[in-house]
């Protein structure tokens, strides 16, 4: 792939060629996280802001020169990518902002952000020729795969918790996964995953060893900013779990930074630890270097104040997240109540998952709110009765 110039530990800054190594700087084990590096003359001769202007693929593959990827790979069919990015005037003004976005990564076909993520993983794996790929994951990296998998009909071996919202699993398992129920927690099922790709030679995507994760993830970053024009937001809110998904956003701010294509430097992506998956976040290197380098923030919410953000964040904009999407939106309304953010700033909140991934957690954030449903036989007089109490509306 001539648009890549090495891999680089972020350890030690040693650099390899990427047949040289597949996931870990061999001298830092799996702590070693290597940062894919791009030569951006050469991918500014193949893609440029003016050809996206005619690019007819509407799927994270219009920006496939900027991917670690074969420029004839062939992909996936699946569409991954483009989702649409919403203007929520109501949330805006109720919060007194001047302008919020809501991505909306629910849309996407396994109905999270990590498929961008796994489409890169299967077109690595198919470069490598693996009969097998394999991953652990909270629910919804595995029911990416999965779903691209079945897409091309690739063998997969997934591990998650047993505790995995039983959508999730049920995904998994009409994609016909070999599916491996951990008895234990995320990371559990992460050790359990590793120790069976090197036993077994399978291809590993796990996220913060599969150096090429975050670069199907920062395919957001780089849609964010093409539809806005180019002109990037002030700010992004997303919820961290392994921080794949803000270490990838990074990175896709700094190769349009690179690039040209976006002239502030990169955005402070504001943004929150919770409760979400990891007891240890896998890709806390980059994680915390996009905070640092940004001059952005970690909030760290409160479990029930992210089920409040389910009911408020869709009643406002029509878009129904998965806490751990709506802990983005939770993490905005906590940055403004704490002041740190202006009025007049762009502001995008990026949610991560669709809320049909966990009913169960949705019901239980109605609760939290005191939404229930009317109950009436089927009796115009009954009805009557609900109606009255609703005044003029
Ligand atoms: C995985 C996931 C996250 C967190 O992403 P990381 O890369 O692990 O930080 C957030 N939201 C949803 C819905 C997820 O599935
Ligand atoms: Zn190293």
């Amino acid at each position: 792939m001539e648009n890549i110039l090495s891999l680089k530990c972020l350890v030690c800054g040693k650099q390899y060629r990427p047949d040289e190594v597949y996931y870990v700087c061999p001298d830092h084990g799996d702590d070693g996280v290597l940062d894919v590096q791009y030569d951006y003359n050469f991918i500014g001769r193949q893609i440029s802001r003016k050809s996206l202007l005619h690019a007819n693929d509407l799927t994270i593959w219009r920006y496939k020169p900027m991917l670690p990827v074969h420029p004839d790979a062939k992909v996936p069919p699946l569409s991954v990518g483009w989702t649409p990015l919403y203007p929520a005037h109501r949330l805006a003004s109720k919060l007194g902002l001047k302008t919020v976005w809501v991505k909306d990564d629910g849309l996407q076909p396994t109905a999270s952000f990590k498929d961008r993520a796994s489409a890169v993983a299967v077109v690595k794996a198919m470069e490598e020729g693996a009969r097998i790929i394999t991953t652990a994951s909270t629910g919804n990296a595995a029911a990416a795969l999965s779903g691209i998998c079945a897409s091309v009909g690739q063998t997969n071996v997934i591990f998650v918790p047993q505790s995995a919202p039983q959508a999730k699993i049920a995904q998994l398992l009409v994609f016909g996964s070999r599916v491996i129920l951990v008895k234990g927690t995320y990371d559990d099922a992460f050790e359990l995953c590793l120790q069976a790709s090197k036993e077994y030679g399978w291809y590993n995507r796990n996220t913060g060893y599969n150096p090429y994760m975050c670069e199907g993830k920062k395919t957001a970053a780089y849609e964010i900013c093409e539809q806005l024009d180019w002109d990037a937001p002030d700010r992004i809110f997303v919820s961290v779990g392994d921080g794949c998904i803000i270490g990838g956003l990074h990175k896709g701010l700094k190769d349009l930074m690179a690039l040209g294509w976006i002239d502030k430097p990169p955005i402070n992506a504001r943004t929150l630890a919770d409760s979400i998956s990891a007891g240890l976040p896998r890709d806390r290197i980059k994680a915390l270097t996009a905070v640092k380098e940004t001059n952005g923030a970690y909030i760290s919410i409160s479990d029930d104040d992210i089920l409040r953000a389910i009911p408020e964040l869709a009643r406002g904009t029509g878009v129904f997240a998965e806490a751990a999407g709506a802990a983005a939106y939770a993490g905005l309304v906590t940055a403004v109540d704490q002041g740190l953010v202006s009025g007049d700033e762009k502001i995008v909140v990026l949610n991560t998952g669709n809320g049909l991934k966990d009913v169960s957690g949705a019901m239980q954030a109605l609760d939290l709110v005191r939404t229930k449903p009317f109950r009436v036989r089927p009796d115009l007089a009954e009805l009557r009765q609900v109606a009255a109490g609703w005044g003029n509306e």
